[in-house]
């Protein structure tokens, strides 16, 4: 796991800087669905900090497989992602101002830029509060995302999957990028929501962006 243990250090370090995730704030985790392993960031050390020995290595049945550090207090909602999400490989889990305004009224980011398709879903929903760290919590989070890549936990913030860790970092910035439009246009007005069937033009047409190489889905393609 040392490829997912440095990986996680240096995107670590961009979560911080990003300014998604003040402190000690957030998390990410890597899941190797060969090895059958999770390499998660360890409770309480800043990113900047951290170091790839750091990074806790544990199975889908909470076991601490690998590492020194406690893992993060949120590692059980990350399990229960990769057990119930085939195609997750990354998580990143964030505090993050403008997703987390919307999870403190309960309510969904809507489709008020297309790029929300980036996220599979025609809104990102809200799951109900739970205390953090807990298995209700976990439960939850997951059966409100659905078939989406990413859920809002109320009075918390926001959990997004990706098929790599680059790309659920990118999605993770594109959301609070749309929650910011959001937030600003709620401001001032009303903003139009794009229907169901524009967002499924954008499914249709995301499924052949970028160069022929590249059709692979990424959240972090420029449009
Ligand atoms: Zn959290």
């Amino acid at each position: 796991m040392q490829e997912e243990r440095e990986l996680m250090v240096e995107i670590g370090k961009q979560m911080s800087s990003s300014g998604l995730c003040p402190g000690t704030s957030g998390n990410q985790s890597i899941y190797n669905p060969e090895l059958g392993l999770m390499a998660i960031k360890p409770s309480g050390i800043g990113y900047m900090e951290t170091t790839p020995e750091d990074i806790v290595i544990m199975d889908l049945e909470s076991h601490v497989v690998d590492g020194k550090r406690k893992p993060s207090s949120e590692w059980d909602m990350h399990t229960e992602f990769y057990k119930h999400k085939p195609t997750c490989r990354a998580i990143v889990h964030t505090h993050s101002r403008f997703c987390t305004t919307f999870a403190v009224l309960r309510k969904p980011i809507e489709a008020v830029h297309y790029v929300l398709a980036d996220a599979n879903c025609y809104e990102v929903p809200c799951a109900p509060y739970h205390t953090f760290g807990t298995p209700e919590l976990a439960n939850d989070a997951v059966k409100y995302c659905g078939d989406g890549d990413a859920v809002l936990l109320a009075n918390h913030g926001i959990i997004v999957c990706g098929k790599n860790l680059n790309s659920a970092f990118g999605l993770a910035k594109n959301l609070e990028y749309i929650a910011e439009l959001q937030y600003r246009a709620l401001c001032i007005g009303q903003p139009h929501v794009l229907s169901k069937e524009l967002m499924d033009e954008v499914f249709e047409g995301f499924k052949s962006y970028g160069q022929p190489s590249q059709i692979v889905h990424s959240a972090t393609n420029v449009r």
